[in-house]
């Protein structure tokens, strides 16, 4: 019998795309697969087309991305229909499958693994290992969640970034009334700005500039223009004490700098941007302030959380999609993703 082929993204090189046909995984133990019908493209699958991480994601070329999906499982492995999944159930996925040993992941912080990467013990998918821009994926049943009926593929693919939103809000402690302000208005951002509503936020002020604004303005945010003057002096003019939280979601040293000054006495900064280059921070009023700045990476347990509140339409991630292409036409999908001026925000893929 000839083995059977499916259509696979495949990163030959730094910047050169192929769909290629690949053999069709089976899984192992404690894992099911399934048909992938639309994966989300995050920021990190733009990096690791570009290259921008040699030898870490991902370990070597020829690769697959991919990480941010929703299908239905279309074969069970051994133990997957005793710990409750059967054909047919529509998931939503997400990338960590840690190792479930270590003492972080007993504790419940698989996403700070001590056994990141090492092989046999954790894989993440579409970093580290295979990814799921692909007719179909092996995913360990940790990573895969029940989607609702009502959540269509599309919005389901969303919900790895979603959670990663839930996480930064709940890792910023917001408390019931907090005026919270979100710095970079990208996807992962405007998903902040609805967690941080849910986490209770009285008010959520987005800052950020171009379309990505207009964007917040329409889903009701204030919103400060980072281009418009100074950010730090807007802010304090609306809130003249400064915000309770900070939740800082560009990543370049300029909005870490804005988020500490913008923060009240005691206040604190959740920071899932991650800059590519070094920071210099004035700790001297993190010190007499008081003010807490914490690091936030992943999801930590947040996707079954968040999955009821994109159900339930306070997390608007179908607000965010702008665009659908076919697998085939991946080229032109990145390409759009990459380019500002399309007006992209999510992108479907649909294999
Ligand atoms: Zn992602
Ligand atoms: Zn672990």
């Amino acid at each position: 019998m000839s083995q059977e082929t499916m259509e696979a993204l495949v990163v030959l090189e730094p910047n050169k795309l192929e769909i290629q046909q690949i053999p069709v995984p089976h899984p192992g133990p404690n894992e099911v697969r399934c048909r992938v019908r639309a994966v989300s493209i995050c920021g990190t699958d733009a990096h690791i087309i570009r290259g921008d991480y040699p030898g870490f994601w991902p370990p070597a070329f020829p690769f697959t991305p991919g990480h941010e999906w929703a299908g239905e499982i279309d074969e069970l492995g051994e133990n997957a229909a005793a710990l409750g999944w059967k054909i047919g159930d529509r998931v939503c996925g997400t990338s960590h499958n840690a190792c479930g040993v270590c003492q972080k992941c007993v504790e419940g912080r698989y996403n700070l693994c001590e056994n990141y990467g090492k092989a046999g013990l954790h894989k993440q998918y579409g970093h580290n290992s295979q990814g799921v821009d692909a007719t179909y994926a092996v995913h360990n049943v940790k990573c895969v969640f029940p989607l609702p009926d009502s959540v269509p593929f599309d919005q389901g693919a969303v919900i790895d970034p979603a959670s990663i939103a839930l996480h930064v809000a709940r890792r910023g402690n917001i408390q019931p009334g907090d005026s919270v302000v979100i710095t970079g208005a990208g996807a992962v951002g405007l998903l902040a700005a609805d967690a941080a509503l849910i986490c209770g936020a009285a008010r959520v002020i987005v800052a950020g500039r171009g379309y990505r604004l207009e964007k917040a303005a329409q889903l009701g945010f204030e919103t400060i223009d980072t281009t418009a003057g100074d950010p730090v002096a807007a802010l304090k003019a609306r809130v003249p004490l400064g915000a309770d939280v900070v939740l800082e979601c560009a990543g370049v040293p300029e909005t870490i700098e804005w988020a500490l000054a913008m923060l009240r006495r005691g206040g604190r900064c959740a920071v899932v941007g991650i800059p590519t280059e070094k920071v210099s921070l004035a700790i001297q009023p993190l010190v007499l302030d008081e003010l807490e700045l914490v690091g936030c990476r992943a999801t930590a347990g947040e996707m079954r959380r968040v999955i009821e509140f994109v159900a339930n339409g306070k997390m608007r991630v179908g607000e965010l999609i702008t665009h659908h292409f076919p697998l085939r036409e991946y080229q032109q999908a990145i390409d759009t993703f990459n380019d500002r001026s399309s007006g992209a925000m999510k992108i479907i893929v649909e294999p």
